[in-house]
C-alpha cells in the first residue's frame, strides 16, 4: 500500500531537482503522475525513472495562461481528475538582473536589476502558481491538496529581490488559497527549502554559498529527496487537517 494509491498528481518543473524526486516518491507510493516541464526532454526523462504505469509527460512555460489551460484540459481528458498539485517549476536568475555585476563586485544588486526581469521573476513563480492552481481546482471536485514551493529567501529575505519577492507572495497566495479552498476539500500549503543540492544551485558561486552553509547549524545542503517527503507529507493524508501553512526543511538556517 503506497501513501498516494489511486491518486493523479500534476509537478510543474519535474524535469530536474526538487520536482523529478518528487515525481519518483509520489510514483513509488502509488501516484499516477503527470510530469510537467518548459523542457519537455526533461520531463520525458523524468517518467523514465518513474516505477509504475500511466505517467504522462507536458510541456510549457507555467506562466503562460493558454499553455497551462491546455496542460489540464489534457489532464481532465485522460485521467477525468486532478488529487495534487505541485507548483514547483521556478528560476533563480534571469538575464539582465544584476547577478553579473555582483559578482564582479559591483553590488547591490537592485542598482543593476532590471524591472523586466524583476516581473518576469513574479510571472514565472507567482503567475505560475496561481495560472495552474485556477486551472487545477475544477479537476479536485473530490478534494485535493496543492503544494506550492516557496524558499527561506520569501521568509528571511536569503536571494536576490526578484526571487525574495516572488516566494514571499507564493506565502500570501497560499493562505489566501487555503481559506478559499477549505470549504471545498482542498488544502493549500508551501514548502519553504533553505540551501537544496539541485541544478539551481549548481549554477551559483561556490564562495556566495559557504557563508550560508557556514550558517547552517547542520552544517550541509539539503538534498531534494529530503524536500520531496516534505512534499509528500503535505500531499498526502498524512496532513490531512494542515492548510495554509508552510514548512521549512532548511537544516536549522532559519528557526523562526
Ligand atoms: P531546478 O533548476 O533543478 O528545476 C527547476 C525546473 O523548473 C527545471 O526543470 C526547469 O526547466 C523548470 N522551469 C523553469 N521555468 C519554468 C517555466 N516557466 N515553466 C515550466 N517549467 C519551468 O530547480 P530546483 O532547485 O529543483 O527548484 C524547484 C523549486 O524549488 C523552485 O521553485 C525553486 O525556486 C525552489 N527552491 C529551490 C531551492 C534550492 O536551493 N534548490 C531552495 C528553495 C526553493
Amino acid at each position: 500500500m503506497g501513501r498516494l494509491d489511486a491518486k493523479v498528481a500534476c509537478i510543474t518543473g519535474a524535469g530536474s531537482g526538487i520536482g523529478r524526486a518528487t515525481a519518483e516518491l509520489f510514483a513509488a507510493e502509488g501516484a499516477t503522475v503527470v510530469v510537467q516541464d518548459l523542457d519537455l526532454a526533461s520531463a520525458e526523462e523524468t517518467i523514465t525513472r518513474l516505477v509504475g504505469a500511466g505517467h504522462m509527460s507536458l510541456g510549457g512555460d507555467v506562466s503562460d495562461e493558454a499553455a497551462m489551460n491546455t496542460v489540464f484540459e489534457e489532464i481532465q481528458g485522460d485521467h477525468g481528475r486532478l488529487d495534487i498539485l505541485v507548483n514547483n517549476a521556478g528560476v533563480f536568475r534571469l538575464p539582465g538582473d544584476g547577478f553579473d555585476q555582483v559578482l564582479a563586485g559591483e553590488g547591490p544588486q537592485i542598482r543593476h536589476m532590471g524591472y523586466e526581469p524583476f516581473m518576469r521573476m513574479l510571472a514565472i513563480h507567482v503567475g505560475g502558481t496561481f495560472v495552474c492552481s485556477r486551472a487545477a481546482v475544477p479537476l479536485m471536485s473530490d478534494g485535493g491538496s496543492v503544494v506550492n514551493l516557496s524558499s527561506i529567501a520569501g521568509i528571511a529575505g536569503w536571494g536576490p529581490a526578484h526571487y525574495a519577492a516572488a516566494k514571499g507572495a507564493i506565502l500570501g497566495l497560499t493562505r489566501s488559497l487555503a481559506r478559499e479552498l477549505g470549504p471545498h476539500r482542498i488544502r493549500v500549503n508551501a514548502v519553504a527549502p533553505g540551501v537544496i543540492d539541485t541544478p539551481m544551485v549548481d549554477d551559483l558561486d561556490p564562495a556566495m554559498l559557504a557563508p550560508l552553509i557556514g550558517m547552517t547549524p547542520m552544517g550541509r545542503t539539503g538534498e531534494a529527496s529530503e524536500i520531496a517527503s516534505t512534499i509528500l507529507f503535505l500531499a498526502s493524508d498524512d496532513g490531512g487537517f494542515v492548510t495554509g501553512q508552510w514548512i521549512s526543511p532548511n537544516g536549522g538556517l532559519i528557526t523562526c
